[in-house]
Order: C-alpha cells, then structure tokens, then sequence
C-alpha cells in the first residue's frame, strides 16, 4: 500500500512538471516568435534619397562584376551616400512597377528591417521643386486613393498617378 502510493506521488509530480514544462515551454516560445515577428517595436525613419540599381552603384563603386543583361536589383541612395536594397511588398510595389516614381527625388517613410540593409517602405513621397509631394494613385470612377498602380480593384479600370504638394518645404 506504502509503496503504491509513494510510486502514484512520483507520477503526479513528474506529470505536473510535464504540464508545466509543456505549458510555459509554449508560451516561451510562442512569445519569442511573436517578437521576432512584431514590426511595431523597430522604429520609423524618413530617408531622403533617390532609387538606383544596386548592380550598377556596386559596379561603379566597387567595380563589381556587371553582366551585360543584368535584371535591376532596386535599391535606395540617401542624400548621405547611404545604400540600402529595397523590400518589394504592397507598399513599395509602385517603385518596382513606375518609371515615373522612381526618377524622382523621394522621401521614404520606412523601416530598416532588423539584422539587414533591407527597407520595408511604408508611405512615399516625393520632392520637386523643393516641396514635399504626396505620391499616389486615384481612380476618378470610384473616387478611391490606392498605393496599388495597377487597374482599379473595384472598376478594373486603369489609375491615375497623382502628386499633389503637401506645403512641405524641404531644403
Ligand atoms: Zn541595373
Ligand atoms: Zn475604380
């Protein structure tokens, strides 16, 4: 009887410390997936610059090897002389796809990913003429304002791009 019920204690407590281990090793890990994964806490910055071809920058530069019929690989020059690579997502698509944005001067709102060089843009805006230009497209049939420069999600009809001033001065 002693016996059986000293073996049935060591079951409970070995049981109790799986729970426990199984429960908070969960949420350990649980908790440190969702910080590698929570953009909120890396910080926003502006970066001032234009767009350029990185193969092209590192083959001026460097004198890296640049080949003939070489893809763009885009990437962002501040006014410092800083190089970064940009990030293609939904927000910086029209840098990819525009001609138009990219030949301009811009103001990158954008945060520098962790560990990298990498730029995840979150608005654009554009300098001409020394003042801040609010960069977007708008589709007149639906009245609605889109950072996608392709067709209309709603219409299917083609977008207009815009850049309208914001009354920003920048030096
Ligand atoms: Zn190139
Ligand atoms: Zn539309």
């Amino acid at each position: 009887m002693r016996r059986g019920l000293k073996e049935r204690r060591v079951f409970y407590c070995g049981w109790l410390i799986f729970i426990a281990w199984t429960t908070f090793g969960a949420w350990g890990n649980a908790s440190a997936e969702s910080e590698g994964r929570d953009l909120s806490a890396v910080p926003k910055q502006a970066l001032q610059g234009r767009v350029v071809c990185l193969a092209e920058e590192m083959h001026r530069n460097f004198g890296t090897h640049l080949p003939t019929n070489h893809l763009p690989l885009y990437g962002f020059k501040t006014k410092e002389g800083e190089l970064y690579t940009l990030l293609r997502t939904k927000l910086s698509e029209a840098i990819f796809v525009d001609p138009r944005v990219r030949e301009r001067e811009l103001i990158l709102s954008v945060r520098v990913l962790p560990k990298s060089r990498l730029l995840d843009v979150v608005t654009i805006k554009s300098v001409k003429d020394g003042v801040v230009h609010d960069l977007y497209y708008y589709c007149f049939i639906c009245s609605i304002r889109t950072v996608d420069p392709a067709i209309c999600l709603c219409c299917q009809e083609a977008v207009e791009f815009m850049e309208t001033p914001m009354g920003k001065s920048v030096p």
